[in-house]
């Protein structure tokens, strides 16, 4: 036994995985195209799994937004929000962002991960409770593990199995804070939100939405689910990440309660790691922007992706239960996954491959963006098209009964 003896597993599905030609972990983008295409393996491809919704990566506002704080304030903060790391721009977007949602209090974070790590972990405090969705993201679970609080997890995207939970607590109900997704990351389904602030309003507790695939996806401004739903008056908090549609770094907490002011200065995420580059935040703030006005990027990035689940869930492939800016395939294991991710990347196309441990399922997951043209979405049908017929084959072969 050995420090490393518990990464063996890890070590034989890495290994497995990088036999098979190129790894589909930490794929090198040897050169970024636009963001829609990059160098893969001496190759062109269709990038078809970067969350980059609206593709403003390569804004070029965005861009000399990003230079010019780069020559005026230089490479980076040196130090945390708390000490000398809060520079004017930092508190222009949190201003914009609070502005953007209709809210009193906004915070930024370096990174969305640590938004929830920061909001969640300590919002619920050792004589609180937090109730999360059994499908939450890495970081609602990491901020579970960090909390001092008691942790409860309620059925995927069940309303009737999270009022049950709260229903169980009591008048405790009210020491509960209770934290769903607006689009969750691996199938692109869309939390029952109404149903959610229903079961939470009526046991007295507080609602946390992390919007990170919703944002600039959803709602009239962008604002997500939330907003797409006429519920933003309903919510405590929301957490958002900049590294999707916004296209850079970074994360936010926004709500309604004045009092988010002071917890701020108990979040550790927050008070030990160092503040967003001066560039970072000036590009975010030009992009925000746009995403806040981008309508007519939202209604391309839609017609984008109802045209591909439905060209894929046509094609007999298992996708996810609606229509989603992430379109994923779910396979059966996970060699035919990596097959699969491979004749779409000899097709020239690029998206995630998950397997376990990283989800609980073997999926192929795309995200579209604004930026993909017509032609793209007909290139990324026509390599899907490949993949189910290999499918379709291997099925053909295997003998019945
Ligand atoms: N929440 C969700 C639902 C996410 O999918 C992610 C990123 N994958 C994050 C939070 C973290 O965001 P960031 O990349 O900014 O750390």
């Amino acid at each position: 036994m050995s420090l490393f003896t518990k990464f063996e597993g890890l070590a034989a599905v890495g290994a497995e995985l990088a036999q098979s030609g190129t790894s589909p972990v930490g794929v090198p983008m040897r050169r970024i195209i636009s963001p829609t295409r990059a160098e893969v393996d001496g190759r062109e491809v269709i990038l078809a799994g970067t969350n980059n919704y609206l593709g403003l990566t390569m804004d070029r506002d965005s861009i000399d937004a990003g230079h010019a704080a780069l020559e005026n304030e230089g490479t980076g903060t040196t130090g945390s929000r708390m000490a000398n790391g809060t520079y004017d721009s930092h508190l222009a977007l949190e201003r914009e962002i609070a502005d953007l949602y209709g809210m009193h209090q906004a915070i930024v974070f370096t990174t969305g991960y640590q938004s929830n790590l920061g909001t969640i972990a300590t919002l619920a405090g050792p004589d609180d409770i937090l109730i999360i969705d059994a499908d939450s993201h890495a970081s609602i679970y990491d901020a579970a593990k960090l909390s001092s609080a008691r942790v409860f997890r309620f059925r995927h995207n069940d309303a009737d199995n999270l009022a049950k939970r709260l229903g169980r607590l009591g008048d405790e109900a009210k020491q509960c804070l209770v934290v769903v997704e607006g689009i969750y990351s691996m199938l692109g389904d869309q939390a029952p939100l109404a149903e959610m602030v229903a079961a939470t309003k009526e046991h007295g507790a507080s609602l946390l939405v992390d919007e990170a695939h919703s944002l600039g996806v959803m709602g009239h401004r962008g604002c997500g689910l939330a907003e797409e739903l006429g519920l933003l008056d309903q919510i405590d908090f929301i957490t958002g990440t900049f590294s999707k549609s916004v296209g850079t770094v970074g994360g936010f907490c926004v709500s309604p309660h004045p009092e988010l002011a002071w917890v701020r200065n108990a979040m550790r995420a927050y008070i030990f790691t160092a503040s967003a580059s001066p560039a970072n935040i000036a590009s975010s703030r030009v992009a925000l922007r746009k995403l806040r006005d981008g309508t007519d990027l939202r209604d391309r990035l839609w017609t984008n992706a109802r045209r591909l689940h439905k060209a894929l869930s046509d094609m007999g492939l298992q996708v996810g239960p609606q229509a989603s800016p992430i379109v994923a395939v779910m396979l059966q294991s996970r060699e035919e996954t990596l097959n699969s991710w491979h004749t779409l990347l000899d097709q020239g196309v690029y998206v995630n491959l998950v397997v376990p441990p990283a989800a609980n399922l073997n999926l192929l997951r795309c995200s579209v963006s604004a930026a993909h043209t017509e032609a793209d979405i007909d290139n990324i049908i026509a390599a899907y098209q490949v993949v189910a017929n290999q499918l379709s084959a291997v099925e053909d072969a295997e003998p019945v009964g």
